[in-house]
């Protein structure tokens, strides 16, 4: 099975379909990111807020998978946007790694206001080695003008909630006409929603042979999304990486689209109120 990569305006690609490890035990992570490589996944997306920054690692050293064939995302926690060089270093440490694929700021926190200066670090950073691509989290339009304006490095990547209740097409392909790539998080609805239940998703399902969540991953991946969903169960780890066997139609697709809540499709914080 070959996942696709997807190309980033700095030159660096990354595998579109990821493996995500938010509320992953500590004690579970290396289990399970273990499995995650043995099924196929190259790419892991995890932060220094989740806490399992070290079961990662353990996972990617007892591999023995080549670290060039590895795409490994972490995130700068809010309380360090003005200390990034050292989280990043302790992030590193935990990792057992020398270097991230990819750096994000993980939440703008506009009240603090400090995050163009955690960008300017970022930017250090890469130019470092210590870090191959440069992006951020939950960054609203705004946010993207202000680091556009007060720097010369426009991020790689822009990961936000995104599913088929919250979908915003206009805003992201504003970040995308600014060469900015899109990560979808809580791809899945976070297994929060009744998605897997409405027949937009069920119907496509029983015709491919697959299921919901296989519908949903495949949508994202149709609409030129990065996506790394979600799963403590090894059954489940495997089917998300097997969606390379079907091909949702032209209506299937709108189908899907046309399921948009909007704003009261969120589920996680709003990116402005988001400031601790
Ligand atoms: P998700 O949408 O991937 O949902 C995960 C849940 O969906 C699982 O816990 C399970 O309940 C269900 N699920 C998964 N596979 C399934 C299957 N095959 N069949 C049935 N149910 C299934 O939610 P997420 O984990 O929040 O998002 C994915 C990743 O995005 C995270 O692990 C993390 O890496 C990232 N993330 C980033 C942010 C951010 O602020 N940048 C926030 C949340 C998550």
């Amino acid at each position: 099975m070959t996942v696709p990569t997807i190309e980033l305006h700095d030159g660096n690609s990354i595998p579109q379909l990821g493996f995500g490890v938010f509320k992953i035990d500590a004690d579970k992570t290396e289990e399970l990111v273990t499995e995650a490589l043995k099924v196929g996944y190259r790419h892991i997306d995890t932060a220094a807020i989740y806490g399992n920054e070290e079961g990662v690692g353990r996972a990617i050293a007892k591999s023995g998978i080549p670290r060039e064939e590895l795409f490994i995302t972490t995130k700068l926690w809010n309380d360090r946007q003005t200390d990034a060089a050292a989280a990043l270093d302790e992030s590193l440490a935990k990792l057992g790694l020398d270097y991230v694929d990819l750096y994000l700021i993980h939440w703008p926190c506009p009240e603090k206001d400090t995050y163009v200066e955690a960008w300017k670090q970022l930017i250090e950073l890469k130019k470092a080695g210590k870090v191959k691509s440069i992006g951020v989290s939950n960054f609203q339009l705004e946010h993207l003008d202000k680091l556009e304006t007060q720097t010369d490095e426009t991020p790689v990547i822009n990961q936000v909630e995104l599913h088929p209740y919250l979908q915003r097409w206009r805003e992201l392909d504003a970040f995308r006409s600014h060469k900015v790539q899109i990560e979808a998080w809580g791809p899945l609805g976070q297994g929060k929603t009744n998605l897997f239940e409405l027949p937009e998703i069920t119907e496509p399902a029983e015709k491919y042979g697959v299921s919901p969540a296989q519908v949903i991953i495949r949508w994202h991946l149709q609409n030129g999304i990065i996506v790394f969903p979600k799963s403590e169960n090894p059954k489940r780890i495997a089917q998300n990486f097997d969606v390379f066997g079907f091909k949702l139609d032209e209506s299937e697709m709108a189908a899907i689209t046309d399921l948009d809540l909007g704003e009261e499709g969120r589920g996680g914080p709003h990116p402005n109120e988001m400031n601790d």
